[in-house]
């Protein structure tokens, strides 16, 4: 048994498994990326701005270029990809060849895509993009018809190589993220105002010239402070939903973490309107519960 080995997840949204769309393999690759690229151009304009003309006044500081900055690309760019994906794949109907991504005829269920000769079983085909879109389905696909004439489409054992699974896959229902989200945009923006302030104060002092790596470390260290603060809100807030979903046993709305004890298996949530599947929400709840936990305390427990 390998040493880092998790027990199988209940329910994920993963690049492993089979019926995983290709397409959306590519874009989380290209989303782990992003925040290393950020950061490298991110400590680029540092030492341009570090190192260009005293005399001018900065709308940039050399601090944000190289804190927020990098986090702001990470997070548009994510976002960005993202919504493109889901709003291709919902306009689409989720009808979406696993491999190449192109439309597929809906009125057969059965067939071969005119891309990439892929054959396709259309019921799995939609339920593995509506999986992948965070859409309310079953645990289980549908059951393949034909396993010879509808092979499964998995993604190589390359891809999957590169996207380990303990590695920035954690799934994080909709519901936590909202909450967290508020929280992250306040820092955001405390820190642009920050940077603004400076900014000012700085071309009305005349302050330009003092500006060097001395500065750089004290306002280091203000982020720093705020770095901390936000990894201890966070912290703090996901120790809340977890005790929320082990108490009322994952039986939430994904969407806006509402109860939905007492009503029916599949339905709509009386608080924000999001369909659900109690079998799903209950197995995707879990797995947010044990996918959290941290590393150290996983460490060799089903070795
Ligand atoms: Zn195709
Ligand atoms: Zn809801």
């Amino acid at each position: 048994m390998p040493f880092f080995r998790e027990q199988p997840p209940l329910h994920t949204w993963h690049p492993h498994e089979a019926l995983y769309p290709a397409s959306m393999v590519k874009t989380a690759r290209i989303v782990a990326i992003v925040p290393y690229l950020a950061g490298l151009l991110g400590l680029v304009l540092f030492f341009i701005l570090l190192n260009s003309g005293s005399g001018k006044t900065h709308t940039l500081q050399p601090a944000t270029v190289f804190y927020v900055l990098p986090l702001f690309v990470t997070a548009v760019v994510g976002w960005l990809l993202y919504f493109r994906i889901h709003r291709r794949a919902r306009k689409h109907t989720y009808a979406l060849c696993l491999r190449c991504g192109r439309t597929l005829d809906k009125q057969r269920p059965q067939g071969q895509c005119s891309g990439c000769n892929t054959p396709y079983t259309l019921s799995r085909v939609q339920w593995a993009w509506q999986r992948a879109c965070e859409q309310p389905t079953t645990t289980c696909p549908p059951i393949n018809p034909d396993p010879e004439t509808f092979p499964e489409t998995n993604p190589s054992k390359r891809s999957a190589r590169f996207m380990p699974d303990r590695f920035g896959h954690v799934y994080l229902p909709r519901a936590f993220r909202r909450s967290t989200l508020g929280w992250g945009l306040s820092i955001i923006a405390v820190l642009a105002t920050l940077d603004i302030g400076l900014a000012v104060t700085s071309h009305a002092m005349d302050l330009q010239n003092n500006l060097g790596l001395d500065w750089f470390v004290t306002w280091s260290l203000v982020y720093l402070a705020l770095l901390v603060c936000s990894i201890i809100l966070m912290a703090f807030l996901l120790i809340r939903w977890k005790k929320r979903v082990r108490v009322l046993d994952g039986d939430l709305c994904l969407a806006c973490g509402q109860q939905l004890l007492g009503l029916p298996n599949v339905a709509q949530c009386p608080e924000c309107g999001q369909p659900y599947n109690r079998e799903a929400n209950k197995s995707i709840w879990k797995a947010f519960d044990r996918s959290t936990k941290p590393w150290f305390l996983r460490f060799g427990k089903n070795a």
